[in-house]
């Protein structure tokens, strides 16, 4: 005989449908008011107000909390003035298809369900976006250091057969890479039993890789018995947004035989963009495999990143693997192969498609490239406020949505330094804006990147504004 409800469920269903209404529209309020609610430090307090009780807490009692000890201390990155790192802005859509998905509870690994299929209908979408074959196939990740890993795992089966089964062995891979890249490769190599001293790195001209060198380095390595397994192109560098040039590290892939994978974790996006900014991608397309985040500058909430392949029988080469207890069939529920797991590493998954897939179908992919132009735009714009202060400098060419400056260019070295972060902390902990500092020619420097659907012109003056006058004051000390 059944004994009460789960305790697990709600006691009241029309309580729970009360508060559950009254934090939305707590969320939503913050949402629609973003502007007012920067980053600002969590009280020290807080790690014991978080500690694990006992959990007897009301539904109001818990709401309350989400309401009042949890909203307020976020990172900041729904604020308009938010540049710091490459930090999404989250597209209120997203939060519908968000309550959905939490309330659907899809195991999105496989099996026959509505999420996998807008999953592929997500991977299609993105296929046509960077102009892949319609052989290609695609998974929804965690992220680009996620999809970066399967890239990297993809091209070694291609070049060190039967890897599944035998391992790397003693042999002598390499990876190329340029001097922009993300540590997120480095990780992967290691991760793959690589070993980081199978990364070369490839000198640079002007902005992006040097082909030649690429070229030279790859005809010697084979010479010398090593195997070259991956070219890794980034499209948008993390630190100063610059891009390598595709069309020929395509062509030296293609000559010399070699998997090109490109890191476009933010910057493939500008496919979607005006000119000139969508010629930064020219010969994306012509990739192997492409790593992107719909969390940066697709403004969709974390997490969800795209992995993206040329070809689908390579991809589940790599990765497919069903032990008895995951057979598929051909109706039913375990119908509907492939499965997401065969195109990567996780087996159960959630829902990251509805999120995306709803902000799409609501503003359109017009609406995005819009949204990635402006913020390139919004970038240059910055840059010439630097360019007309006398004493900021650009250490580095505005090339999209990055600018990399610092305050005072007529200081020491490490006076700048110095300078810069202290600038970079007291922005943040004014509310006035976010912006990181990277390190560039010997010192650090302030960074900006704008990846920010909520950002306007006056955002970018006000930032300006607040380093010079805080600039001002700490030098008047100096
Ligand atoms: C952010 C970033 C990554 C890592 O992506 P995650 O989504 O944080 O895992 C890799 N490469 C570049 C260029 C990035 O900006």
């Amino acid at each position: 005989m059944d004994l009460a409800n789960s305790p697990l469920e709600p006691d009241d269903w029309h309580e729970f449908r009360r508060c559950a209404h009254a934090l939305l529209d707590t969320c939503l309020n913050r949402l629609e008011m973003a502007e007012h609610y920067p980053w600002k430090p969590p009280p020290l307090e807080l790690s014991e107000r978080y500690r694990i009780g006992s959990g007897l807490n009301s539904i109001t009692d818990c709401v309350d909390l989400l309401s009042n000890d949890v909203l307020p201390y976020h990172t900041g990155n729904t604020h308009p003035n938010f540049f710091g790192w490459v930090h999404g802005s989250g597209v209120p859509a997203a939060l519908l298809g968000e309550i959905v998905a939490a309330t659907m509870n899809s195991n999105c690994g496989g099996r026959n369900h509505g999420a996998i299929l807008m999953e592929r209908a997500i991977v299609d979408w993105a296929r046509e976006i960077f102009s892949f074959p319609s052989s290609g196939s695609g998974v929804l990740v965690t992220g680009t250091s996620q999809a970066t890993l399967l890239a990297l795992a993809a091209a070694r089966s291609r070049s060190l057969i039967d890897v599944r089964k035998k391992g790397n062995g003693c042999k002598k891979a390499k990876i190329y890479v340029g001097t922009g890249v993300h540590n997120s490769v480095l990780k992967a190599v290691e991760l793959l039993g690589l070993g980081a001293d199978s990364i070369v790195r490839v000198s640079q001209t002007h902005l992006g890789m040097n082909v030649e060198d690429l070229q030279r380095r790859i005809e010697d390595d084979r010479k010398s018995g090593a195997i070259p397994i991956a070219v890794v192109a980034t499209a948008g560098t993390v630190d100063c947004g610059f891009f390598d040039p595709l069309e020929s590290v395509a062509d030296v892939c293609s000559r010399m035989g070699v998997w090109m994978h490109v890191d476009g974790a933010f910057g493939a996006w500008l496919a979607l963009a005006d000119s000139p900014w969508c010629d930064l991608v020219g010969g994306i397309e012509l990739a192997d495999s492409i790593a992107c985040d719909f969390h940066k500058w697709m403004y969709i909430p974390y997490d969800c990143g795209l992995f993206l392949m040329r070809d689908d029988v390579e991809h589940r080469a790599t990765f497919s693997s069903r032990p008895s207890y995951l057979e598929s069939s051909v109706a039913g529920l375990a119908a509907g192969d492939p499965w997401p797991c065969d195109y990567g590493i996780e087996l159960s998954r959630g829902n990251r498609a509805c999120k995306v897939w709803t902000a799409l179908q609501m503003h359109g992919a017009s609406a995005f490239g819009a949204t990635i132009t402006e913020n390139c735009k919004q970038a240059a714009y910055m840059s010439e406020l630097i360019r007309g202060d006398d004493k900021m400098q650009l250490v580095a060419q505005n090339v999209s949505n990055i600018c990399v400056f610092t305050a005072d260019a007529s200081l020491s070295e490490d006076d700048q330094s110095k300078l810069n972060k202290k600038i970079s902390e007291e922005m943040q902990f004014s509310g006035l804006a976010v912006l990181s500092t990277t390190h560039i020619a010997g010192r650090t420097v302030l960074r900006a990147a704008i990846t920010n659907h909520r950002t306007k012109m006056s955002n970018v003056k006000a930032a300006i504004e607040g380093v010079r006058s805080i600039r001002d004051r700490i030098i008047q000390t100096y």
